[in-house]
């Protein structure tokens, strides 16, 4: 079995909060730099930036797995991960059919554009990234599955946005691959707080939004080589595959 760094959950410029330095040809270079063997693109409520990443990153040893961060109804973050782009499509258009449309103020939230390898600026949205789409986090789930996704509950430690803050419990009907927790919590403490079972797997990702923040925050994944599907089966802690939070 190999191991690979891996960090699911780095946001890109495209995201109101994600620092201007968040581009593609960045992200890519300090993902190699800082030693990352896996990198998840999961900008708020949209996936445009995400292609142009993983063909950069295709020409290094880094793997890209192209996703999104969604906001539910109930305001709980939460992350979707797709094994291509056909699928990254089709949840395009889920999220450009429900997120809520709330006109964007740049200079107050932070600007939202997608650009191109050399930085230049290819489209800015005008609508708000951080809304809330107009389905519950089951029905988000539901669409992450329904094209072989990975769905994961973002920072559900967090005392905003997460899934025991807005919700209060994990829902039993509610199918997790697994939890991430943040940046500082302890896995230990967490699954004590929350009573979270051995079986259900924790991961931690950096959630960058700054360059600082990347390759500092990883889980390991110990797994014969860095596929989609064997990131599934260490999830699932399948056939002697699994993670660890160093
Ligand atoms: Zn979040
Ligand atoms: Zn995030």
């Amino acid at each position: 079995m190999r191991t690979f760094r891996t960090d699911l959950h780095i946001h890109t410029v495209l995201s109101p909060c994600g620092s201007l330095e968040m581009s593609p040809g960045n992200i890519v270079s300090l993902a190699n730099q800082r030693g990352l063997n896996i990198i998840g693109i999961t900008d708020h409520n949209s996936t445009k930036q995400c292609e142009l990443i993983w063909k950069l990153a295709k020409k290094t040893n880094l793997t890209v797995i192209p996703g999104c961060e969604m906001t539910s109804r109930e305001e709980v973050h939460c992350l979707g991960l797709f094994e291509d782009f056909d699928a990254l499509r089709v949840f395009q258009d889920y999220l450009d059919r429900h997120l809520s449309i709330i006109p964007h103020n740049a200079s107050l939230f932070g600007y939202q554009v997608v650009v191109d390898q050399d930085e230049n600026i290819l489209e800015e949205l005008d609508y708000y990234l951080g809304a809330a789409l107009d389905v519950s986090v089951e029905e988000v789930e539901q669409k992450v599955h329904e094209l072989s996704g990975i769905f994961i509950p973002a920072h559900v430690d967090r005392p905003r946005n997460s899934l025991y803050s807005q919700l209060g419990f994990l829902p039993p009907e509610l199918k997790v691959d697994a939890l991430q927790i943040s940046k500082l919590a302890e896995e230990t403490a967490v699954r004590e707080k929350y009573r979270i079972g051995s079986d259900l797997t924790l991961v931690k990702f950096s959630d960058a939004h700054f360059p600082d923040d990347l390759g500092k925050t990883y889980t390991i994944f110990e797994m014969e080589s860095p596929s989609f599907a064997e990131i599934k089966k260490a999830l699932k802690q399948e056939n002697g595959r699994g993670v660890k939070i160093p």
